[in-house]
């Protein structure tokens, strides 16, 4: 009887005990190829002017790391099309239907590197009552670039107390406490993974062009990449959020970040 209340305490304090918050969230380590910290990250603003708000917050947010700056810049595609371009990120938004996802990332990895990435947001939700808040535009935007840099989730569960990061998955974005921006685990993981140096870059700085083998194949690269019969293996799905793994073979793969709509 007193063992298994005894049971029962651990096993409460151990369910209420915020245990995720002290794991790793680097995605597999993959990062950007630089020879310097803090490298500089292009966003390309492909944003309608509802978003752009959003957008620059975020960039803030994440600059303020040690080893990274975000800078916004032009678009280099359309938010409706969001081709990604080499050694950069494209942020886009558009009604991308009822295809179920809220917010989706995808990064193109060469070996380990990253070489290009899109940060997606689906208007199609983002104009019902549920999420057009910024509590939830903050949430998604802050944790879909995020996903670029090579952070994972820190939390995938929807119900459970807010981490204080936007890497924390919600039901709840504002709480309190809010999700809406980074936290110092946030930090404190790219300080991590961009501790080394490589010795060359995958980022881009003009008309540089990536070394040699790095670049993505046309056919890993032209294509919308929208659907989940492009995304490859499922990694894992609780319903919530999901990863999925598309391997282009020759060390290319495409990683897609999903939160999905609840209800849809
Ligand atoms: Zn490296
Ligand atoms: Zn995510």
């Amino acid at each position: 009887m007193w063992s298994s209340v005894f049971s029962l305490v651990i096993f409460l304090v151990a369910a209420v005990l915020p245990v995720a918050v002290e794991a790793s969230h680097s995605w597999n380590n993959f990062h950007w190829g630089r020879t310097s910290n803090p490298f500089s990250l292009k966003l390309g603003d492909n944003l309608s002017s509802t978003w752009d708000p959003y957008l620059g917050t975020t960039s803030s947010d994440w600059s303020q790391s040690s080893v990274l700056d975000t800078l916004i810049v032009a678009g280099g595609t359309t938010g409706r099309r969001c081709r990604p371009t080499s050694g950069r990120v494209e942020v886009c938004n558009a009604k991308y239907g009822n295809n179920g996802w809220l917010g989706l990332a995808q990064i193109w990895v060469s070996g380990d590197h990253i070489v290009q990435g899109v940060a997606k947001v689906n208007d199609t939700y983002f104009s019902t009552a549920k999420y057009n808040t910024p509590g939830w535009k903050n949430l998604v935007m802050c944790q879909e670039v995020a996903h670029t840099f090579g952070l994972d989730h820190q939390d995938e569960i929807f119900d459970n107390p807010n981490l204080v990061s936007c890497m924390d998955y919600t039901s709840n974005p504002l709480g309190p406490p809010s999700n809406e921006h980074p936290n110092q685990h946030d930090y404190d993981m790219l300080e991590t993974i961009y501790a080394h140096l490589d010795s060359f870059t995958t980022v881009q700085s003009g008309t540089q062009k990536l070394p040699l083998g790095l670049a993505i194949a046309a056919a890993a690269r032209n294509q919308d990449f929208e659907n989940r019969s492009e995304w490859g293996r499922t990694i894992r799905d609780n319903g919530h959020v999901a990863v999925f793994e598309r391997d282009f073979g020759g060390g290319q793969k495409l990683f897609t970040f999903v939160i999905w709509a609840e209800g849809e």
